[in-house]
């Protein structure tokens, strides 16, 4: 089994979907991976920065789901990074009304030093030059460097993250971002344009419509479940990625084939996140409940065909 370090945000959101509005609440994307990478029982820390206002009860949380938070700093006299989003009818696109980093602005992550020779690195969702800063840290080369990222960070940081894409093996993107960075409308097209920028492996996310992984010349798809209720689309292309990794690590091989695999789980764990808001599906996810649904996925995709 493979050390993960997680990287990403740590935050509050306030979300609004056509079936409610929160408050503030427990959100980000290093939160959103750890909870979906707990549940291979590897060893992963979460690294990131929250405020002097950020509860204990939501750090005890990911520590309760065995993520190790020595790697989350307390700035306390400063601010929680922010975030607040409002979904469209259809659930599937959504505007980002507030974006506040906060004690992101001046932030150096430092990796715990028990985890600095990690097989898997996680660079979830936050400044590419934190993600850089990451993976510098790294004593040995991760065998897997997964990254994450947004439009937001296109549109601030690009050649920081151009950089960093440089850098890693595997990328996940949801299709407009995917389009974003390539300024190419196919995915096809797209997931090579990435290839050709660094990562060999391009994961584009397609919300509802599932995820597509590419390697050289090789295509694998996978659904995702069609469920009855949506709640909140927050934290799914997080969700995914942490199942994404966690899976990686746990098992240790990182093909393509096991990569097909990874991406089933990574859709299985997201389609738990969406059925609540925030986090609170994911909290106390069980095994069993995980199985039942790898399952149904699976009946979803199999037939048998015979091609004469
Ligand atoms: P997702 O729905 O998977 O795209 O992830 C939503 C999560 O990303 C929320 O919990 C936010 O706190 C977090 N988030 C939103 N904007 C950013 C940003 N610019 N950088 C890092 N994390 C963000």
């Amino acid at each position: 089994m493979s050390k993960l370090v997680i990287v990403g945000t740590v935050a509050f959101d306030a979300i609004e979907t056509p079936f409610g509005k929160t408050d503030k609440i427990l959100g980000g994307a290093a939160t959103y991976i750890g909870l979906s990478a707990s549940n291979f029982n590897v060893d992963s820390a979460a690294v990131s920065v929250v405020g002097g206002d950020f509860p204990q009860e939501y750090l005890d949380l990911l520590k309760d789901r065995n993520v190790d938070i020595e790697g989350i700093e307390i700035v306390k006299d400063g601010k929680t990074f922010f975030w607040s989003g409002k979904y469209h009818n259809d659930m599937n696109s959504r505007d980002t009304l507030t974006t506040e980093l906060n004690v992101l602005e001046h932030f150096n992550p430092i990796v715990p030093e028990n985890y600095k020779d990690a097989d898997v690195v996680m660079l979830g969702n936050l400044h590419p030059l934190v993600q850089q800063g990451v993976l510098n840290q790294m004593t040995k080369k991760p065998k897997l460097a997964i990254l994450d990222t947004m439009n937001f960070w296109m549109d601030i940081a690009l050649d920081d993250l151009l950089s960093v894409i440089k850098n890693v093996d595997v990328i996940t993107i949801n299709d407009e971002e995917a389009r974003q960075l390539t300024g190419e409308y196919s995915l096809v097209v797209a997931a090579r344009k990435i290839q050709e920028m660094g990562p060999k492996y391009v994961v584009i996310k397609k919300g509802e419509h599932g995820a597509l992984l590419f390697h050289d010349d090789n295509v694998f798809y996978a659904p995702a479940l069609p469920l009855e209720e949506v709640f909140d689309p927050t934290g799914a292309g997080d969700t995914f990625a942490g199942g994404f990794a966690g899976y990686l690590a746990k098992t240790g091989d990182f093909s393509f084939e096991n990569m097909k695999t990874a991406v089933i789980y990574g859709s299985t764990l997201a389609s738990f996140c969406v059925e609540k808001f925030g986090t609170e599906r994911m909290q106390n996810l069980t095994d069993k409940e995980i199985y039942k649904r790898l399952d149904q996925f699976k009946s979803l995709t199999q037939f048998d065909i015979e091609l004469t």
